[in-house]
């Protein structure tokens, strides 16, 4: 029951050397949801063995170059592989017209669907719903319309208590019936609570996307209590004209944002290129918030699946 979060991309506008552009993958139950596409996207996958034929769906959460510029070569090679499996990819306006020209122009006709959705980037709203994970998007606060991503695993059916199943002797109906959540009736017309025959619900794991953004607490209501959070912190705390000028956060910002939205644990990243030593920024963000990471390339963070008691 994976829940695993892969940097593929951890730097801000330019790449620096070990740092490609922003980009990431998300694996929950084996589906494979790739979040920005930054120029190199393609190279990282390839250095980190992922799937990259199992990805169906791509969230893009604004057009800056270094979040959009891997696009157009990933959806090129895909078609050179011969893909028959539609992709969507979704983003806020623009981003239609910004691949239906890059496609256009390059020559390229694909052989598959494609499916480019315009997700409203004033308002929270489900973009994306399966067995297994609910995706929603929201409203940050950068340059340009951008959102940030919210994936929370879905409830799976319940699990039977097996001392039950003898004790009551209950059918194959009642079991599937309780699976779903339904009281049992026994055959002598008593009727077993739900919760009785059933184990607890497992912890539901939730992850959160919040890349670019100047600090806000506008967003901090969609991402509140999630497991794993990723804010940007592209400056230092001294930075904290300019983070403010260009639409960016500090390490001190998204320490703050983790810390005010009950997170399990903070992931930095997209660094700005001045830094080469990332060990001051993590030290930073701890002084606030102390259960944060760097996000590396390559790296992953993996959200274990935990019993309730
Ligand atoms: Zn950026
Ligand atoms: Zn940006």
């Amino acid at each position: 029951m994976t829940f695993e979060l892969t940097i593929l991309g951890c730097s801000s506008a330019i790449p620096v050397k070990g740092r490609f552009l922003t980009s990431q993958i998300l694996n929950i139950r084996e589906g494979f949801f790739l979040i920005d596409c930054g120029e190199g996207t393609q190279y990282r996958m390839l250095d980190y063995k992922i799937p990259k034929s199992k990805i169906e769906n791509i969230f893009i959460s604004h057009l800056h170059g270094d979040h959009i510029y891997g696009l157009p070569g990933l959806i090129s090679s895909y078609n050179l592989n011969n893909r028959v499996k539609p992709l969507s990819i979704f983003g806020p306006i623009g981003l239609v017209p910004f691949l239906e020209n890059a496609l256009e122009y390059s020559y390229n006709h694909l052989g598959f669907d494609l499916n480019i959705i315009t997700v409203d980037h004033n308002k929270y709203s489900v973009v994306f719903e399966d067995d297994n994970v609910k995706i929603s998007a929201f409203p940050l606060k950068h340059r340009i319309p951008t959102v940030g991503y919210k994936f929370e695993e879905k409830s799976r059916l319940k699990n039977i208590k097996p001392e039950k199943i003898s004790e009551y002797n209950l059918d194959y109906n009642q079991i599937r019936s309780a699976k779903y959540g339904n009281d049992v009736v026994l055959k002598s017309g008593e009727i077993l609570k739900n919760s009785e025959v059933t184990l607890p619900p497992k912890h539901l794991r939730s992850y959160a996307y919040c890349s670019d953004t100047v600090y806000s607490e506008s967003y901090i209501q969609y991402i509140k209590n999630v497991d794993l959070l990723y804010h940007e912190s592209t400056y230092m705390s001294n930075m904290q004209e300019k983070a403010k000028l260009r639409g960016h956060s500090t390490t001190i910002d998204a320490a703050n944002i983790a810390k005010k939205a009950n997170a399990g644990k903070l992931i930095l990243g997209h660094y700005s290129s001045r830094y080469h030593d990332l060990d001051p920024l993590l030290q930073e963000a701890r002084s606030i918030f102390k259960n944060t990471e760097l996000g590396l390339d390559g790296q992953n963070y993996n959200i274990e699946l935990i019993e309730n008691e």
